[in-house]
């Protein structure tokens, strides 16, 4: 039997810490990045007997921000409750979750895939506290050691569970980048997969086609980049399929993603998994979200993804891929409608294409790419520049030099064509002249266009935009010189 007799089941459990002020039940500040080990800290996120927690507002907004985004229902009671495990980086000895109320239930997401469109259904949404931090370490004595940093732990944790909707490891990949994207959108999270304030774990099973019995189910952890996301649930098919392919079975597991190898290693067996005996949390009050709150904040929601995308390409005659691109940010997105409302009409299309060009390949020429708004060039100068070429007041060539010059200066483009006297060759007298004085110049191309050789044109047509250092158009170039040459 091989591989393709079975069909892959996917089902991913995203964790995403929220970018509130503060900790999920503790005033400590909340970002920890770039901080000393054990300074956002305080008797309740260090997890000391007798304390208080309350509970952050901000993160419960932010979560049900998050459902209202992908389409949940906010059930009007919810609650905390005490997840129980031993583990060092559980400073309780018991995480606060939520079991059976989430904030946000069912809701789905549409992904994109070679031009198919699929939903994937959530089962929910929920709000908890991140863990400390260990981190290992290993000073060659053969006995290793961990550290533990006490900062994380109480970050707002924002759970988004899914139904086992997804069939290969590219519809997880394409889950995962538009989940990313609509929480860019509705600015709860830095969504970071290095930094870790954006990371998956992956529930994979193989069961044969045709069958709807889910397979052994095998959660696999520590996927810290889509590649990775990628790679590790490719590994777990192939490995689950060779099993089965064997006479074996698949034992239900928790396996970690090794990066260096691309391999899956077994962390811990089904006997071995933990009874977390939940209870509700007596500290914390039951939540009650009132309709009116939802609706205030529904109403708060920008325009989404999707959304955007449809609009682009009807209000700006854009192709889908343009939209798409357009609209991958909502930063991006903003700066091209400001573009568009500055521009003549009829040129969106063609401001899209130096946005998505040009544009787009000096801001990512630095170390890392950055939205336009983070650059000198404003968005009605790059209206201004789109204006000026399909004016023709310059050439194409000049314009992609003004743009670079308008975007290491600021300066407007129109001040930089008039001050480096950049305008387009357009008087014919001086074309004329100009290709007169290349065909002088250039005795042996001009026998070999005489001889038949077309492509001797070419290179004469190059010499005069040479001359002109790119101020004059091609075409007009080549009518001129062909003007002279059969004369
Ligand atoms: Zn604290």
């Amino acid at each position: 039997m091989t591989a393709t007799a079975y069909e892959t089941v996917i089902g991913l459990e995203t964790h995403v810490q929220l970018n509130t002020r503060s900790k999920m039940f503790c005033a400590c500040e909340r970002d920890y990045f770039d901080t000393e080990p054990n300074t956002h800290v305080c008797p309740v996120c260090l997890g000391m007997p007798g304390v208080l927690p309350v509970i952050n507002a901000q993160a419960v907004t932010f979560t049900i921000l998050t459902g209202l985004a992908l389409g949940c229902a906010i059930p009007r009671r919810s609650k905390f409750d005490r997840k129980n495990y031993p583990y060092p980086d559980l400073m309780k000895g018991y995480q606060i979750s939520q079991y059976d109320q989430p904030l946000c239930t069912g809701g789905g997401l549409e992904i994109q895939l070679a031009g198919e469109r699929r939903l994937v259904h959530l089962e929910r949404v929920h709000l908890e506290e991140d863990t400390a931090r260990l981190l290992h370490r290993d000073d060659g004595s053969g006995e290793g050691y961990s550290l533990m940093d006490v900062n994380r732990a109480g970050v707002p944790l924002m759970e988004i569970v899914t139904k086992p909707d997804m069939r290969s490891a590219a519809e997880a990949v394409a889950y995962m980048r538009k989940l990313r994207q609509t929480l860019r959108y509705i600015c709860v999270s830095d969504v970071d997969m290095e930094k870790g304030s954006f990371r998956c774990d992956a529930n994979v099973s193989i069961r044969p086609v045709g069958t709807d019995r889910l397979g052994a189910k095998v959660e696999v952890k520590n996927m810290n980049s889509f590649r990775a996301v990628q790679r590790a649930i490719e590994f777990e098919v192939e490995r689950q399929a060779r099993m089965l392919a064997s006479g074996g079975s698949v034992a239900q597991e928790t396996r970690g993603y090794v990066d260096a190898t691309g391999e899956t290693v077994s962390q811990r067996s089904k006997e071995e998994a933990h009874d977390y005996r939940y209870f509700p949390e007596p500290d914390l009050p039951p939540l009650e979200c009132m309709p009116e709150l939802v609706e205030a904040l529904r109403a708060r929601l920008p325009e989404l993804p999707d959304a955007k995308r449809a609009r682009f390409e009807r209000e700006y005659a854009l192709g889908a891929e343009e939209a798409r691109a357009l609209t991958e940010t909502r930063e991006r997105a903003g700066a091209f409608e400001a573009a568009a409302r500055a521009v003549k009409p009829g040129r969106t299309r063609a401001l899209a294409h130096w946005l998505l060009g040009d544009v787009a390949a000096l801001l990512n020429s630095g170390p890392g790419s950055v939205e336009l708004a983070a650059t000198p060039l404003t968005p009605e100068h790059l209206a201004q520049l789109v204006d000026l070429v399909e004016d023709g007041a310059i050439t194409a060539a000049t314009g992609k030099q003004v743009l670079e010059a308008a975007f290491a200066s600021g300066d407007s483009p129109s001040a930089i064509v008039e001050a480096g006297g950049l305008g387009q060759v357009r008087d014919e007298g001086e074309l004329a002249r100009i290709a007169q004085a290349v065909l002088n110049a250039n005795p042996r191309a001009v026998a070999d266009f005489h001889g038949g050789k077309e492509s001797a044109l070419q290179f004469l047509v190059g010499q005069v935009m040479r001359q002109t250092r790119g101020r004059s158009d091609p075409l007009s170039a080549a009518q001129a010189l062909r003007r002279l040459l059969v004369a």
